[in-house]
C-alpha cells in the first residue's frame, strides 16, 4: 500500500530516478551484500549505468549518486555541501569507505561505467552493482531499477509483480481502492472526501498527530527550498550557463507587489515554481512531488494560494493529501517515470496531482477534485522528455513554471464546469500510460531527441 509520504520524500537534485533512486540502490546493495555475509571481503565494486541512467547520467548527477550511496549518504538525511566534499575526497584519494564495510581503492573512470548502449528490457533505468573479492573473483552481483520519484526494485521484484500490485493503490488499508472510480465510489458511500479518505489510511500506519506533522514537514521543507532559490543567484552547473532566473524576477515582484494583478499572478506562480527547480538543477534539497523534475510545481500552487495571510496548514495539509491520492493513482496504475512515459509522466502527473489539491482546498466536491486532476493531465498528453545536454534545466525549469499556471487553469475549469465530463481520470491516466509506451524511445530521458539534438550547447 502507497502511503502520502512515498509520493512526497525530501531528496536532493536533480533528479529522482537519476539521484535519488540511485543513492538508494548503492547502499540497499552494500546492505543486502552485508547480509549475505559477503562485504567484509570486498576490495573492489563495480557499477554499471545502463539505458537512460547511462544516456543523461552525468547531467543528472547519476555518477555521484551512486558514490554516495556507497559512502551510505541517504536522500533525505544528505547535506548538499557534505555530500558534494565527500564525493570530491573520494574521487581526489581513490578511496572508498563502503557503507557499514571495508575501504577499499575505487577510481570511477574505471569501476563505473555508463553503457548508453545497453537497451534494458525490464525498466529503462537499469543499475547493475558487483562486488569482487581480493582475488578478482565475484563474490556478490545484483541488477536494480530505478522507477521513477525515487522509487527503486530489485530485478526480481520488477520482473515478476504480483498482478495484484500492478493496480492495487491501496488493498490493505481502511479504504481500499485501485482506481479513481473506485475513490469516489468511497467518497459517495461514506461522504469523505479524498483527503479524508487518503488521511484515514494512512492512520493505519501511524497516530494521526504524527502524520499531520510530517505532513507539515513536508510543507517546510518545499517551502526553504523556495526561500533558497529566491535567495540564490548565479550559473547552474553542468556547462549550460544557464542562469538563475528566480532572484531577480522575485526582486521586481517585490518593488510592487499588487501592481498589474491581472498579469501578476502568472508572474508569481512562475517565481516559486522556477525557485524550487533551480535549486533542484543546483542539487539542493527538494521534495519529490512527485518526481524532482517536476517538484516545483505543487510548492509554487501551495505558496500562492495556501499562504495568503501566513502558512494556513489545515489547507496545506488538505491539499498535500487530495495531491498524494492522486499521485498514488498514477503511480500504481501507470508510470511517473520520465525514462517510461516522458515528461507526461513528471510534469503532467505533477500538474494533475496541484490540480486536484487546489480544488480541494477551494471546497469542490470529489468528483470536481477528480475532473480537476482529469484536466489537469489531459492537456499534457504526449509531453515529451528531451533535456539539453541531459541536465535537468532546459526545458524542465520553465516547463515547471507552466505547469503551475495550467494546474490552477485545470482546477478553475473544473469548478467551474457542469457535473458531467467526457474523460474520466482513469481514462486519462490510461492514455497517458498508453501514449509512453508507443513514444519513442528518443523522447523519454535519453537526450537523444527533441530540444536535446536541437540546441546546440555551448
Ligand atoms: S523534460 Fe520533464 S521529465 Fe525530462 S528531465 Fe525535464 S522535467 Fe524531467
Amino acid at each position: 500500500m502507497l502511503s502520502v509520504f512515498d509520493i512526497f520524500k525530501i531528496g536532493i537534485g536533480p533528479s529522482s530516478s537519476h539521484t535519488v533512486g540511485p543513492m538508494r540502490i548503492a547502499r540497499r546493495f552494500l546492505e543486502e551484500a552485508k547480509a549475505a555475509g559477503v562485504l567484509d571481503r570486498a576490495a573492489r565494486v563495480r557499477v554499471d549505468l545502463h539505458g537512460s541512467l547511462a544516456l543523461t547520467g552525468v547531467g543528472h548527477g547519476t555518477d555521484k549518486a551512486s558514490v554516495l550511496g556507497l559512502l551510505g549518504f541517504e536522500p533525505d538525511r544528505t547535506d548538499p555541501d557534505k555530500a558534494e566534499k565527500a564525493f570530491e575526497t573520494a574521487r581526489a584519494q581513490k578511496r572508498l569507505a563502503l557503507h557499514g564495510g571495508p575501504e577499499i581503492d575505487f577510481d570511477p573512470k574505471a569501476d563505473m561505467e555508463l553503457l548508453g548502449n545497453v537497451v534494458p528490457t525490464v525498466h529503462p533505468n537499469e543499475m547493475r552493482l558487483t562486488l569482487y573479492a581480493g582475488n578478482g573473483a565475484d563474490i556478490f552481483s545484483q541488477v536494480y531499477y530505478s522507477v521513477g520519484g525515487g522509487f527503486i526494485a530489485s530485478e526480481k521484484q520488477l520482473a515478476a509483480p504480483a498482478q495484484d500490485d500492478l493496480i492495487a493503490v491501496a488493498r490493505e488499508g481502511r479504504h481500499q481502492f485501485a482506481s479513481a472510480t473506485e475513490l469516489l465510489a468511497i467518497a459517495r458511500e461514506k461522504n469523505l472526501s479524498i483527503h479524508e479518505i487518503i488521511l484515514e489510511n494512512e492512520d493505519d500506519h501511524r497516530p494521526r498527530a504524527e502524520t499531520e506533522a510530517m505532513l507539515d514537514g513536508v510543507w517546510f521543507a518545499m517551502r526553504d527550498c523556495i526561500e533558497r532559490g529566491l535567495a540564490t543567484r548565479g550559473e547552474l552547473p553542468g556547462g549550460l550557463k544557464v542562469k538563475r532566473r528566480a532572484p531577480s524576477l522575485y526582486a521586481k515582484l517585490q518593488e510592487a507587489p499588487l501592481a498589474n494583478e491581472r498579469e501578476q499572478l502568472f508572474d508569481w506562480l512562475n517565481v516559486y515554481a522556477m525557485a524550487v527547480n533551480e535549486e533542484n538543477a543546483a542539487g539542493g534539497r527538494v521534495v519529490t512531488a512527485p518526481t524532482n523534475g517536476a517538484a516545483g510545481i505543487i510548492p509554487s500552487v501551495l505558496k500562492h494560494y495556501c499562504c495568503v495571510d501566513g502558512e494556513n496548514l489545515a489547507q496545506i495539509r488538505v491539499f498535500l493529501l487530495t495531491a498524494a491520492g492522486i499521485g498514488m493513482l498514477y503511480k500504481q496504475r501507470a508510470s511517473i517515470s520520465g525514462a517510461e512515459m516522458g515528461c507526461q509522466g513528471e510534469v503532467g502527473v505533477a500538474c494533475s496531482m496541484a490540480a486536484g489539491g487546489l480544488a480541494a482546498v477551494w471546497g469542490a466536491r470529489p468528483e470536481q477534485v477528480e475532473h480537476a486532476a482529469e484536466i489537469g493531465m489531459e492537456h499534457n498528453l504526449g509531453l515529451t522528455c528531451d533535456p539539453v545536454g541531459g541536465l535537468v534545466q532546459i526545458p524542465c525549469i520553465e516547463r515547471n513554471a507552466i505547469g503551475a499556471v495550467k494546474a490552477v487553469n485545470a482546477a478553475r475549469l473544473a469548478l467551474r464546469a457542469s457535473d458531467e465530463h467526457k474523460v474520466s481520470l482513469d481514462q486519462v491516466i490510461e492514455t497517458m500510460r498508453q501514449t509512453g509506451i508507443d513514444m519513442s524511445r528518443k523522447y523519454k530521458e535519453t537526450s537523444e531527441g527533441g530540444l536535446a539534438v536541437n540546441v546546440v550547447e555551448c
